[in-house]
């Protein structure tokens, strides 16, 4: 298996930056996530250099829902990222951990009255997603007297090769405008009081292994830039959203660099900003790609069982990391506590949750595995604890940041008390 920079094996131990993974899961306690924060940014400065080598005007929007701690935000922060925020909690989270106002954009096709009116009052973009959106927005921002600069979202059409949840742009998808009928959407902008459209969204779906779709994106985009700049809009921002994919399986084919994307989006881009004589920013959203590899799950094997096959019950579940069962994606397996070993069995690592499909990894060749090892998933830093639940009862896991040799926690494991937090009872029990 191919270990990416961070991670390496020392003593038969797996290592992330430079702490020892079994000396992390006996200090912090395990399901336990675990990021390594120069890996962050790293890729950022990957996406940085790509783009901006080719092109000056460039902002990175960091999908604050891929990893959304706030220890995370404030690292890309620190770097100059701004934000997909996809709600107000997401919006307030990214603002505390000192991400700019002007460097976010609130997203969604589905955003209540109150997510208007907080957008309004932090000067924050919106990306609307339908009229109805449009015509709320204008009367929220007339009546705080003030004027809120706009992306619509537009729909592709585009077919992209990925899990069919995670595609977002396709035809029928229920993301963005039709690129028939956004000129209307527009038009009904411009003649708005308190709104301004400066911009264009776009985001055609996430783990997208091949830069083409991404090509055709921007081809798609820049004949809909073309025809709103002759109507009269002026670009501040173009936006191509995520979806970047990661190689989860270590033995594949890599993922696509950071260079082969910005080969794929940025001539067609820069060829129609020179023509029409603008210079807006490009912006793109990485979620996935910005943090997954970033991160390992570790958790405990709690038994062994030999039946129809060899179950290893450990103590994460898709109550922690849910991509399994809901997508049946693969996470590359070590026993970080026998690593470099020789193989020994076949394994299938489940989890203690009272379903069925509670399985993180199928039929897994690895070393010997007693009670009490260490098992490690990698890419766990995209869709891990942001999508982690209390199901069954069981609070979320603590997650660390780890620095070369430094580690620290930046979320707490959550305890009962946690689960019964928000919990009223009403007065006649
Ligand atoms: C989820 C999402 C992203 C990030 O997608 P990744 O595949 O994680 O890069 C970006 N923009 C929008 C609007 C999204 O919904």
């Amino acid at each position: 298996m191919t270990l990416p920079p961070h991670l390496s094996v020392k003593d038969r131990h797996l290592r992330i930056g430079g702490c020892d993974a079994v000396e992390l899961a006996f200090k912090y306690g395990t399901p336990l996530y675990v990021t390594d924060e120069d890996r962050i940014r790293a890729n950022f400065h990957g996406y940085k250099k790509a783009l901006s080598s080719r092109y000056q005007n460039i902002r990175i929007l960091y999908a604050a829902k891929a990893n959304g701690n706030p220890s995370i935000l404030k690292i890309l922060a620190e770097e100059g990222a701004g934000a997909d925020v996809f709600s107000s909690g997401e919006l307030t989270i990214a603002l505390q951990a000192g991400m700019k106002p002007e460097y976010l954009l609130f997203n969604g096709s589905s955003k209540t009255e109150a997510d208007h009116r907080l957008a309004v009052e932090k000067g924050v973009r919106v990306s609307l997603d339908s009229i109805d959106e449009l015509m709320q927005l204008d009367q929220i921002a007339g009546e705080a007297g003030k004027v809120v600069e706009v992306s619509f979202r537009v729909n592709p059409a585009i077919d992209v090769p990925t899990h069919p949840k995670i595609a977002t742009g396709l035809a029928t998808s229920k993301f963005g405008i039709p690129a028939a009928t956004i000129t209307e959407a527009y038009a009904q902008a411009l003649v708005c009081k308190n709104v301004v459209p400066v911009g264009i969204h776009c985001h055609i779906g996430s783990q997208i292994l091949s830069v083409e779709p991404f090509a055709k994106e921007a081809q798609v985009l820049m004949e809909v830039v073309a025809e709103l700049h002759k109507m009269g809009v002026k670009f501040k921002f173009v936006d191509l959203g995520g979806g970047l994919g990661v190689c989860y399986e270590h033995y594949g084919g890599p993922a696509p660099a950071f260079d082969a994307y910005a080969d794929a989006i940025m001539p067609e881009i820069i060829s129609t900003f020179t023509r029409l004589g603008i210079s807006p920013e490009i912006w793109i959203e990485p979620g996935r790609s910005m943090v997954c590899d970033s991160t390992i799950l570790l958790t405990k094997v709690n038994s062994v069982k030999q039946a129809h096959k060899t179950f290893v019950n450990v103590d994460a579940g898709f109550n922690t990391l849910i991509r399994p069962a809901m997508y049946d994606s693969y996470h590359e397996v070590l026993v970080a506590n026998r690593a470099g070993e020789e193989q020994a069995g076949t394994y299938t690592i489940t989890g203690p949750i009272c379903e069925t499909g509670d399985i993180l990894a199928h039929d897994r060749k690895l070393p010997a595995i007693q009670v009490g090892d260490l098992i490690a998933l990698l890419d766990a830093g995209a869709y891990g604890y942001s999508m982690a639940s209390q199901y069954n009862g069981r609070g979320r896991c603590a997650e660390v940041l780890v620095k070369g040799d430094k580690s620290a926690l930046m979320r707490r494991a959550e305890t009962v008390d946690d689960l019964l937090a928000a919990v009223v009872t009403p007065p006649w029990l």
